[in-house]
């Protein structure tokens, strides 16, 4: 097995330590050994990037597009065998890891378009003779950092609108995602870029994330992971007055009201709750319920908990993949025991279950809790959903906002007064009626309020708010 390098100034280079992957499915599986970058390597990437940044600025919006034309049609083109790689490595199932690839290369596609619109505003002044010109510039160099879950979708929303927009990049992937993004990596490598408009530098979050967050020659950040690590960036980078945003955790709920469609509602909050092994920022943690319907609800909702096909993600007819790690699942599994021992009701799931390949699988959990129990409170990030029994609609609401996050939240409705209610007052920054809380489109805003999101908008044209800078020029002429 070849070991994959960093790509830094244009070449490929060995780094300081190696890292191995194994597949969360299969542990007899080695997925990829890989290279680890230290602080000064980190910074080797950062210098290529600050010198190369003045000439991707001043690129035509032709040459953005064809390379990130390029870029998107590669992914497309290899979507199956790009989609397997990720399902074996990430552990979501092979379907959802096509998915997830083809969005990647929708998102280049997207951008593409995005770099021949770069809008700007022409105005008279107030002064005589005098004109005035909006205009937006790239930031400069940005430091990409991302989580493992998406390890396709999450890198190419951040690396196409920085590319589109003519920033330079130092993007820096999970730790467990490697061989993801050393493919991501080889496509933009043979895209038409100049050599240190785009690195791709591995290693932990604590040197080669802090090295980014850090350096005064990073001018922007772009961050999606924990809470924990999205505080500690703010601080670090607003000392040194860079710019950043942060997309961060959820506890999603999802409203099923007394009159909702009790199939499509059973679906949403299966599909929010466990695809992907709950390992989504979007994904539907509190399903939140109003008398009427709990009980046909809750009983339709256990049985197809029940009836989910727990395997390898590889397999075929696998529902649910293993969970990414070792530590992840110690971490559901105690929150799993957290929940019985303050007393919530686990209806279903919630053990280590054996496959024929050693694997970190776990049957999805199901609980009745209270709002103030931690279960429902923190998120798990893992299958683990709580059903919560509301009075009443407006007791659904408000219990629905009672959380620190706000990313997203969804209602189940067959009334259109209670939807446009609901669309209204959810305080989250996507809201979703009658369909999943986890699964959104490439081409739109997506971001959260609250604890959730930190700093303007990522995806769609959105994104143009982070990744540029407005110049106003005044002209006497
Ligand atoms: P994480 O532990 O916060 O890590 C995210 C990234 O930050 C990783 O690349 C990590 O590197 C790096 N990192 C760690 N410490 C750092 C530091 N001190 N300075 C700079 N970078 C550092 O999150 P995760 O475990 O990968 O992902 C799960 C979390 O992501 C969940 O909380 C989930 O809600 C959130 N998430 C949010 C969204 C959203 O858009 N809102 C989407 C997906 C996931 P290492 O891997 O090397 O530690
Ligand atoms: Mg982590």
């Amino acid at each position: 097995m070849a070991t994959l390098k960093h790509y830094i100034n244009g070449r490929w280079e060995t780094g300081v330590t190696l890292g191995t992957r194994e597949n969360p499915s299969d542990l007899s599986d080695t997925v990829a050994e890989f290279a680890r970058a230290d602080t000064a390597q980190t910074e080797s990437a950062i210098r290529a990037a600050a010198d190369a940044r003045d000439e991707w600025a001043l690129s035509t919006p032709q040459r953005r597009f064809d390379v990130l034309d390029a870029i998107g049609s590669e992914i497309l083109a290899r979507k199956e065998e790009l989609g397997r790689l990720l399902a074996r490595e990430e552990g979501k199932t092979l379907v959802e890891g096509i998915g997830e690839t083809a969005r990647a290369g929708q998102i280049f596609k997207f951008f593409a378009g995005e770099a021949l619109r770069i809008p700007g505003e022409k105005l008279a002044s107030v002064r005589p003779g005098v004109e005035v010109e909006v205009t937006r510039e790239p930031v400069g160099v940005v430091g990409l950092i991302a989580p493992w879950n998406f390890p396709l979708a999450i890198p190419a929303w951040k690396i196409a609108p920085a590319l589109a927009y003519g920033n330079a990049v130092v993007f820096k992937p999970a730790e467990l995602v490697p061989a993801c993004a050393s493919a991501l990596a080889d496509i933009i490598s043979r895209s038409g870029l100049p050599a240190g408009v785009f690195n791709l530098v591995m290693g932990s979050g604590r040197q080669v994330g802090q090295a980014l967050v850090d350096s005064p020659l990073v001018d922007a950040i772009s961050f999606t992971g924990s809470v924990g690590v999205g505080q500690g960036i703010l601080k670090a980078a607003t000392a040194r007055q860079a710019r950043v945003q942060l997309e961060m955790g959820g506890k999603n709920p999802l409203v099923v009201l007394h009159d909702a469609d009790i199939a499509q509602a059973v679906d949403c909050a299966i599909q929010g709750a466990f695809f992907s092994t709950g390992q989504r920022c979007t994904a539907s943690s509190r399903i939140i319920v109003t008398p009427g319907i709990f009980d046909r609800f809750v009983g339709a909702l256990r049985e197809r908990t029940q009836a989910l096909v727990v395997d390898n993600a590889l397999k075929r007819g696998t529902e649910i993949g293993p969970v990414v790690s070792q530590a992840q699942l110690e971490q559901n599994l105690a929150y799993v025991e957290s929940g019985r021992h303050e007393g919530a009701e686990l209806l279903v799931g919630g053990q280590r279950v054996k496959r024929d390949t050693e694997g970190y699988f776990m049957s999805p959990a199901l609980f009745i809790a209270e709002p103030e129990h931690r279960i429902a409170r923190e998120e798990i990030f893992g299958p683990v959903a709580c059903v919560i029994r509301a009075r009443d609609s407006e007791h659904a609401l408000s219990l629905a906002n009672d959380t620190p996050f706000g990313l997203c939240a969804g209602v189940c409705t067959t009334s259109l007064k209670h939807a446009a209610h609901f669309k209204r007052h959810l305080r989250a920054g996507m809201v979703m009626v009658n369909l999943p809380t986890a699964g959104v489109d490439f081409h739109v805003p997506f971001g959260g309020r609250k604890g959730s999101s930190y700093g303007p908008r990522e995806q769609g044209r959105y994104a143009a708010e982070f990744y540029t800078t407005v110049k106003t020029a005044y002209i006497n002429a």
